[in-house]
Parts: structure tokens; C-alpha cells; sequence
């Protein structure tokens, strides 16, 4: 007798187990991309986490050893941070063919972010946010999943939003591979 209730009750616990496993996609954390931010010492000085949420892409940068004050971020169109000079990352992220600048009447790059600022011990902690690119498949037009790769880079100076080809931003400081070539 005991042996038949407790058939009945296995069925129901496999049941509910299944169930949860077709739910599960839908619960999991949304994709998240670690990038490693270097100086051009090519020392690591923080990091960046991606992360795709229901208002588009965030980036929360935790970093140390810059200059205080405002810098220019962006997203460039090649994943190679190679020092000092970190041109092996190659122009702005721009899919769109745009204007640089979030003030510029035909911008901005989908790489372009808003300044950060650095404090006054030479850290930052932020989180930017972006709708203008995605890390979730590779064959959007506007992933950061290219077969180029994609980078973040910091630059020495403050974003004035407009001037061209990188709104007057200064060199680049630091870098971090956000997806590798392919
Ligand atoms: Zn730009």
C-alpha cells in the first residue's frame, strides 16, 4: 500500500522538476561580458561588467591609478589593446555610419558613452548605460560581437560631445578588450 501512494508522488516531483527546467532560461541573469581595463603600461587598473538589462546595455566600470577629473569613454571598432598607444583598438564603434558627438547633429557613434569622473585619489566607480549597442547575438547590427572585436577605452581628456573624429578627448589611458577578434 505504501508502495502505491508513493509511485503517484515520484511522478508528481519528476513533473515539477521538468517544469522548472523549461523555465529556467527565462530566469537566468541577463549575459554579462567582464572586461579587463589596462593602462598603457599594459597594468590592469579595474575592470568593466556588460550587462544586458531590460533598458539596454550597462557598463559599471571600477577603476584606479587615473587622473582625476573628467574623462571621454568609448566603445572602439577593434578588440586589440596593445600599449602605449592602444591604436590597435582602431576608430569609434560606429555601425551607423554617424557623426561623433551626443551633441553633433548627426550623431552619435553607437560606441560614444557619457564622460566619467575621476576622483580626486584617482578612482571611479560608475555605471554608464547605453542603448545604442547590444553583447546579446552576434548577428545584430549593432553587437559589440564582431568579427573585428570591440574595446573600451578611457582617454586622457573630457568629451566635448561634438568636435570630430572623438570630441577633443585626448589620448587614450586605458583599455580593456570587450570581444577579441576572430
Ligand atoms: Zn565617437
Amino acid at each position: 500500500m505504501k508502495r502505491l501512494m508513493f509511485l503517484p508522488m515520484l511522478l508528481v516531483i519528476l513533473v515539477l522538476a521538468a517544469c522548472g527546467d523549461g523555465e529556467a532560461p527565462i530566469q537566468e541573469p541577463s549575459q554579462e561580458i567582464e572586461v579587463t581595463m589596462m593602462n598603457t603600461e599594459e597594468e590592469e587598473i579595474g575592470s568593466a561588467t556588460l550587462a544586458e538589462t531590460d533598458n539596454g546595455l550597462t557598463i559599471a566600470l571600477e577603476a584606479e591609478g587615473l587622473e582625476p577629473g573628467m574623462h571621454g569613454i568609448h566603445i572602439h571598432n577593434a578588440g586589440m589593446c596593445e600599449g602605449p598607444d592602444f591604436e590597435s583598438a582602431g576608430d569609434h564603434y560606429n555601425p551607423t555610419d554617424a557623426a561623433h558627438g551626443f551633441d553633433h547633429e548627426d550623431g552619435p557613434h553607437a560606441g560614444d558613452l557619457e564622460n566619467i569622473e575621476v576622483a580626486d585619489d584617482g578612482t571611479v566607480s560608475t555605471e554608464l548605460n547605453t542603448e545604442s549597442v547590444s553583447i546579446l547575438e552576434e548577428n545584430l547590427d549593432n553587437t559589440l560581437l564582431t568579427d573585428e572585436g570591440t574595446a573600451l577605452i578611457i582617454h586622457s581628456g573630457e568629451d566635448d560631445y561634438q568636435t570630430q573624429p572623438s570630441g577633443d578627448a585626448g589620448t587614450p589611458v586605458a583599455c580593456g578588450v570587450i570581444s577579441e577578434p576572430k
